[in-house]
């Protein structure tokens, strides 16, 4: 077990609420908090013989006569809590300054205020839980929609690391024969390992293989599908952002070119995160300003997941709606047919459609055809990409190049088998893919690293 100074934080928001929690972790927290704690008349309320996980009423301050605040104290003994060390949760009443005082009260009694994602980092030094795990606690406090919050909780409960673990098992079995036939060629056939070690190899690359695929959903899942719009200025860009979010957020306005930046809005649709950026309309223009609108238009294209193009029906094709789909053309994505409660000025089929595209009338006025974009998008890339089965969805940066790590040394390993290389050459392979592997559960992980991990936490987690 891992032993430090008793720290304390408010593991609640900040903002004032009707309760907060005051969380405490280490040795002492018990017994510090018996030294404060009192009933009713006064009299000092021990906690030490109490058991684990109970809930006990009393009265909060320096002594029995100042009273800072009614609380409920629950006390959880290691290595049953969060931290797997002692940890005293108090509940006290919600406004900053009581919680400012507990908290005052407490170091004067030997407590020291926990950094930031310090509980996290004890319950992961404590061998409670991995560094995927860890991980998922911050996105699952920061998860933006259910998918996101449904895959932060799958991780939580240890789907990376025990995949990462059965990987690892296999690597150090294959480690450990080698080794072994390698030092003891008498008695431990390397013949019988070729063919082994060769199925393994294309298991491993298979299943590293899949796991990064499946990471590029699991950006989805996390940030969000990025949608750009785009379009010749007055097509109803900003119509169609403000008939999605059902309000007034996004800048309506007649006038051409006015909606200079980009402006982008993160909406849940169902159960799915959507960032919606609406850009500056692509155009040729002469205006410097419009210029690095359009420049930016561009940049955001490229790194968009879907595209929707906007066509004003009302009013002619013009070259301008040309441009704009010949800019879209190689991402996939819709051509909304937009304005259709007017009366029809383009026909829809004088609009050249690209293959990876499809055309829905659309009226940002009425909101017609919105579902059927929704559900074309939500066809795209939730229901035939995301499956809740077996499936993870690696998110995090940190893991996805770790694991790229482990895939590359998995590949040569494939690759000198292949060549007919000695086999004491193999090991070389398979450790650094073991401990690419190691470095995403938090195995073979330098201390810097964990301390940058645990930093971006927020206070009392
Ligand atoms: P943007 O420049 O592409 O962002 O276009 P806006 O959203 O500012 O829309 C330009 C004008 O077209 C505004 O007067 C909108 O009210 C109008 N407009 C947008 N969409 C529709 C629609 O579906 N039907 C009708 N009748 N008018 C629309």
């Amino acid at each position: 077990m891992y032993h430090q100074d008793t720290i304390a934080a408010i593991a609640t928001s900040s903002k004032d609420g009707s309760i907060s929690v005051i969380r405490i972790s280490g040795d002492r927290s018990v017994n510090i908090t018996d030294g404060i704690f009192f009933d009713r008349q006064g009299h000092p309320c021990p906690l030490s013989g109490c058991s684990s996980h109970t809930i006990h009423y009393g009265f909060l301050g320096p002594d029995g006569y100042n009273i800072l605040d009614e609380v409920l104290v629950l006390v959880m003994r290691a290595p049953r809590s969060y931290t797997a060390e002692d940890v005293v949760e108090i509940q006290c009443h919600g406004g900053y300054m009581i919680c400012q005082k507990i908290i005052e009260l407490l170091i004067e009694r030997g407590v020291r205020i926990a950094e930031p994602g310090e509980f996290t980092k004890r319950a992961f030094l404590n061998g409670r839980i991995d560094l995927t795990q860890a991980e998922s606690v911050m996105d699952l406090i920061q998860a933006g929609s259910d998918i996101a919050l449904k895959n932060s909780l799958s991780q939580l409960r240890g789907s990376v690391k025990n995949k990462i673990v059965e990987l690892r098992a296999m690597i150090l079995e294959d480690i450990a024969y080698l080794e072994a036939a390698l030092d003891d060629p008498e008695h431990i056939s390397l013949e019988d390992f070729i063919p082994r070690i060769r199925k393994h190899s294309v298991f491993l690359k298979e299943e590293l293989e899949h796991l990064l695929q499946n990471s590029q959903n699991g950006r989805l899942i996390r940030e969000g599908i990025r949608i750009v719009i785009i379009g010749k200025p007055n097509v109803g860009k900003s119509s169609f952002l403000n008939c999605l979010l059902g309000s007034e957020r996004a800048i309506v306005t007649d006038i051409p070119g006015t909606t200079r930046d980009t402006l982008e809005e993160e909406i849940r649709i169902g159960s799915t995160l959507f960032r919606f950026i609406d850009t500056a309309g692509i155009r040729k223009t002469e205006d410097i300003i419009e210029n690095v609108g359009i420049r930016k238009a561009k940049e955001e294209l490229e790194q968009a997941d879907f595209v929707i193009c906007m066509i004003d029906s009302g009013s002619e094709l013009e070259p301008e709606d040309l441009y704009v789909l010949e800019q879209a053309k190689e991402y996939p994505g819709v051509i909304l047919y937009n304005k259709v409660d007017l009366p029809s000025v383009t026909e829809k089929e004088m609009i050249p459609v690209s293959d990876n595209k499809r055309i829905i009338s659309f009226s940002a006025a009425t909101g017609e055809g919105l579902e059927e974009l929704e559900r074309y998008i939500s066809e795209l890339f939730i229901e035939n990409r995301i499956h809740y089965n077996d499936e993870i969805y690696i998110t995090n940066a940190r893991q996805k190049e770790s694991l790229a790590d482990a895939r590359e040394s998995v590949q040569r390993l494939w690759k000198t088998i292949e060549a007919g290389m000695p086999e004491d050459l193999y090991t070389i392979d398979l450790v650094n893919a073991y401990e690419s592997l190691g470095k995403i559960i938090g195995e073979t992980i330098e201390d810097d690293i964990a301390d940058k991990i645990f930093k971006d936490f927020c206070m009392g987690k």
